[in-house]
């Protein structure tokens, strides 16, 4: 797989990348490598390449290997959630003094990690409407004395309201003013869409959404092709300590074997329920980029395979009518968290970005929030209907 792996499709990647057979049994899978500490031939010297497993152990390794060829990146590293990896790349990139723009529909934790931690550090952020390339000129402070915006943070499509970003666009803007564009590519995966090849110079990925994609494990990534970069990321975890365990990673590992055949199904079944929601009288505007009338539409069609499987919708009757859909539905289970097999809804107002309330991030009190799992469409269509009625 190693010499001409870059020949390969998405899925054979996904499945085989990093992943050749156990060299002393043969074992198809990846083994769960289980141990803190790999035994040394002698002081300083190397019998596989491993020696503590914070700082690396071959379950990791592996899945290390095959989200770097998914994402076309020439590195990745796995982390212990999607935050750790956040954390870590903007920890990395940002010292005390330097400026952050931040999509003013950031993911909540993101905005949470910026606004109460980091700026104890020094670290400012301004949140602009990414969408608007003035408006993120406007707010990208030129670098003085070393210090300045360094990090454009980008999430297309944004949480929860779908709104879509032009990755090229933000990667010239980027590259002209020496700051990093980082995508946080959780909605769309690598499936979808591949910022490293629109210019982005990291992906950060919460691996527990769409890539483990069963709701079963919680974790993160960041992948580069800017080896220096990956250097310092590496650096920070190992010091840091934010690692998976091979468990964990070998969770993960498994769900990326699938996500090729997970996400056509996710469309479909998100498309299907778009056409129901956008034909429904109670409904009042149904988000999703993959309907021509949504703003982002033109852009996203340029910049991704298809449009996925997250879907937001308002009711003309209002939040507790919103409220009492999400109470009512069976199959869609109300939880927070996107990206299984299961179809979940949520009231992001009063769950997911219930820590935005007050601030330019608040969302609309009357919006659901949709994860449209791989069930049968008919099944989930019935469910909402009821839900509705
Ligand atoms: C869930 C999520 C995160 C955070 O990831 P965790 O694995 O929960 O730490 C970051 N960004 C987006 C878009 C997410 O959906």
């Amino acid at each position: 797989m190693a010499t001409n792996q870059a020949a390969y499709g998405f899925a054979t990647k996904a499945i085989h990348a990093g992943q050749e057979p156990d060299p002393r049994t043969g074992a198809v899978i990846t083994p769960i490598y289980a141990t803190s500490t790999f035994a040394q031939d002698g002081v300083g010297g190397k019998r596989s390449g491993y020696e503590y497993a914070r700082t690396g152990n071959p379950t990791r390794t592996a899945l290390e290997e095959a989200i770097a060829a998914v994402e076309g990146g020439r590195h990745a590293l796995a982390f212990s959630s999607g935050m750790a990896a956040t954390d870590t790349a903007l920890r990395a990139i940002c010292r005390p003094g330097d400026h952050i723009v931040l999509p003013n529909d950031a993911y909540g934790g993101t905005f949470r990690l910026l606004d109460k931690v980091l700026t104890e550090w020094g670290v400012h952020y301004d949140t602009v409407d990414l969408s608007d390339l003035d408006a993120v000129r406007a707010a990208i402070r030129p670098l003085e004395d070393g210090r300045g915006t360094k990090v454009i943070w980008c999430e297309t499509p944004t949480n929860p309201l779908l709104g879509i970003a032009d990755i090229s666009a933000l990667a010239e803007l980027a590259g002209q003013s020496g700051a990093k564009l980082v995508v946080d590519n959780t909605f769309a995966t690598p499936y979808l869409q591949n910022p490293l090849e629109l210019g982005a110079d990291l992906v950060v990925h919460s691996t527990t959404k769409y890539l483990g994609g069963h709701s079963d494990v919680v974790g993160g990534a960041i992948v580069t092709s800017l080896s220096e970069l990956h250097e310092r990321f590496d650096f920070l975890r190992n010091t840091a300590g934010a690692v998976p365990g091979p468990f964990d990673s070998w969770l993960t590992l498994r769900g990326l074997k699938t996500l090729a055949v997970r996400m056509e199904r996710h469309c479909d079944n998100a498309e299907r329920i778009v056409a129901a929601l956008s034909a429904h009288d109670a409904v009042r505007e149904v988000y999703y980029p993959g309907l021509a009338e949504h703003p982002g539409h033109e852009v996203a069609a340029k910049q991704m395979r298809r449009f996925g499987g997250m879907v937001s919708f308002t009711l003309h009757a209002g939040q507790q009518a919103a409220l009492d859909v999400a109470a009512k539905t069976k199959l869609f289970l109300l939880a927070e968290s996107l990206g299984g097999i299961e179809s979940l809804i949520e009231h992001p107002g009063q769950m997911t970005h219930a820590s935005t309330s007050g601030s330019p991030l608040q969302v609309p009190d009357d919006l659901l929030r949709l994860s449209v799992g791989i069930e049968d469409a008919t099944d989930l269509l019935d469910d909402l209907y009821q839900a509705l009625s």
